[in-house]
């Protein structure tokens, strides 16, 4: 019979979890998926530079995890959290199961037992040698010791692998959270900037705009103050931005020194004037360069807006918001465009 996906799931995870317990591999999303790939056979480079990496180590450092799961399944933001959350509450129903199941056995085993120490009283009572009787009874200690010892490691094992899929559905839940956000701003990222596009303009009967947002000049305060202080910069005209976003208006960090905003309104005016006023907080942002004792200032940032239109894409919204954003570097910069529209 055909396995169900959760089946499989099940059978994958059950194979991954002892081998990640055995080479101590923490269990991150990240290895888990790769485990998880391994044992499910598919790939069989990766399952043979896993194996060469497991001979000379005795485990996968973190290092060439990464690596592998880099080049064999993708980035960090691929990793299908749905699928894995899936396969491990397969897991955990099997688990579960599997816990019913030995208790009935336990159950069963000391039926057995009660009966036969019954025959043990029976022999008694018809007077057996004693070396009958003690024949028994080492029998039973012996079957019992058996028994209860593999219940117990059973038992051990399996709370062990549910504490695994308690630690891994954390993690999950926070690697799920952290694939919203940029890690240097703290803005929503790109993939939250594309899943909220897609959610809002289903159910945004009042329509969207967005901005784009540039800074100006950026490479020239790398090169003047460094990239630590770049940081500094991008992070502070960041947090301007943000509290600059009242009334529903989302900030996203798009890329390098750009940020993406979204208003929930299709009003061109607002959008532009919500904009404007952003633009003048950012002329207001200065940074301390504690090394020289000077102050980084002159930071301002160009803006292009743009309306959302019935069946455009999101490719298509951000390329107009970007023409526009060019317009204002063309003409000078530290300027909201279109002025009008
Ligand atoms: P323009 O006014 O035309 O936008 O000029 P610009 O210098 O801002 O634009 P350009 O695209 O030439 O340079 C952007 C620079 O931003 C280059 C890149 O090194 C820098 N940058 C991108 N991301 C980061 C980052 O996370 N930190 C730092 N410090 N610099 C970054
Ligand atoms: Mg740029
Ligand atoms: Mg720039």
């Amino acid at each position: 019979m055909a396995l169900s996906i959760l089946q499989q799931a099940a059978q994958y995870l059950k194979k991954a979890l002892p081998l990640m317990l055995k080479y101590q591999i923490p269990t991150t999303p990240t290895n888990y998926a790769l485990w998880y790939t391994y044992v499910s056979e598919q790939n069989t480079q990766l399952n043979g530079q896993l194996d060469a990496i497991v001979t000379q180590y005795q485990t996968c450092p973190p290092s060439a995890a990464e690596q592998l799961f880099r080049e064999h399944i993708g980035s960090k933001q691929e990793l299908n959290n749905r699928e894995l959350r899936q396969s491990m509450e397969a897991m955990a129903t099997e688990l579960s199961q599997s816990i019913r199941d030995t208790s009935e056995g336990t159950t069963e085993f000391r039926a057995q037992l009660d009966k036969n120490f019954g025959k043990l009283n029976q022999l008694e009572q018809e007077a057996t040698s004693l070396d009958q009787i003690m024949d028994m009874v080492r029998l039973l200690v012996k079957d019992s010791d058996e028994i209860l010892s593999r219940t117990e490691f059973f038992q051990q094992q399996l709370g062990k692998a549910q504490q695994e899929i308690t630690n891994l559905q954390q993690k999950l839940v926070e690697a799920e959270k952290d694939s919203m956000f940029d890690a240097l701003t703290g803005c929503y990222n790109r993939r939250a900037f594309d899943l909220d596009f897609t959610a809002l303009i289903n159910d945004m009967p009042q329509g969207i705009c967005i901005v784009m947002v540039d800074i100006d000049h950026f490479k020239r305060i790398n090169d003047t103050y460094g990239h630590m202080l770049g940081d500094q910069v991008l992070k502070a005209v960041a947090n301007r931005l943000k509290e600059g976003c009242r009334d529903g208006m989302k900030i996203y960090r798009f890329g390098g020194e750009e940020f993406a905003i979204i208003l929930p309104s299709s009003k061109m005016q607002l959008a532009r004037h919500q904009a404007e006023s952003l633009r003048r907080s950012v002329e207001k942002v200065s940074v301390k360069d504690r090394r020289r004792n000077a102050t980084i200032g002159n930071i301002s940032a160009s803006f292009g807006v743009a309306e959302w239109q019935p069946k455009d894409s999101l490719e298509q919204l951000v390329e107009r918001a970007d023409t526009q954003l060019y317009e204002a570097k063309r003409l000078g910069r530290n300027r909201v465009m279109p002025i009008s529209g």
